[in-house]
């Protein structure tokens, strides 16, 4: 929704991006559609610099997992970014969506993503697509730090390069 209102430069959400993401959950659900490939992501990060995810540094570079492996997040590709060991320092034992929730800022689209998926996905393997979050078991990422409230398409980040 947030990336066809970004291609076509619109200030607010019309009624088509809604008509898209009620499709997509529903494809979701009915496992007729899948997110775009984590492969898109990787290919767009060839072009970008390798830089910290979170201030755009190229200095004391090291992996970063966007869901840490404490809370039960996966030692692979999709869960790997780039940060800097003052950013890594900084976020601690948070989550990457905990953090820019608690630092008040919207997480970079990519980043959210990415944990997006990550958390859908998670879901469609445990069976919990349908069940209620109070009756839901303890989940590796935080629902309650997913923002409900979505900036205009033009003061969205892609990553930590501006889109305008
Ligand atoms: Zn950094």
């Amino acid at each position: 929704m947030a990336h066809a209102a970004v291609k076509k430069n619109e200030k607010k959400y019309g009624r088509i991006h809604f008509i898209i993401r009620s499709r997509l959950l529903k494809g979701l659900r009915e496992k007729t559609m899948n997110l775009g490939d984590i492969a898109d992501d990787e290919k767009l990060k060839l072009y970008l610099p390798q830089a910290c995810s979170y201030c755009g540094t190229t200095q004391n570079l090291s992996i970063d997992h966007l869901i840490p492996t404490k809370k039960g997040g996966a030692n692979k590709g999709e869960n790997f970014v780039w940060a800097c060991r003052i950013c890594n320092s900084k976020k601690g034992a948070m989550d990457i969506i905990e953090w820019y929730q608690k630092k008040g800022q919207f997480p970079p689209l990519l980043l959210l993503r990415r944990y997006l998926k990550i958390a859908i996905e998670f879901c469609q393997e445990k069976g919990l697509m349908d069940t209620v979050l109070s009756e839901a078991p303890e989940l590796p990422f935080s629902l309650s730090s997913i923002p409900t409230n979505y900036p205009q398409p033009g003061e969205l980040t892609l990553w930590i390069i501006e889109l305008r």
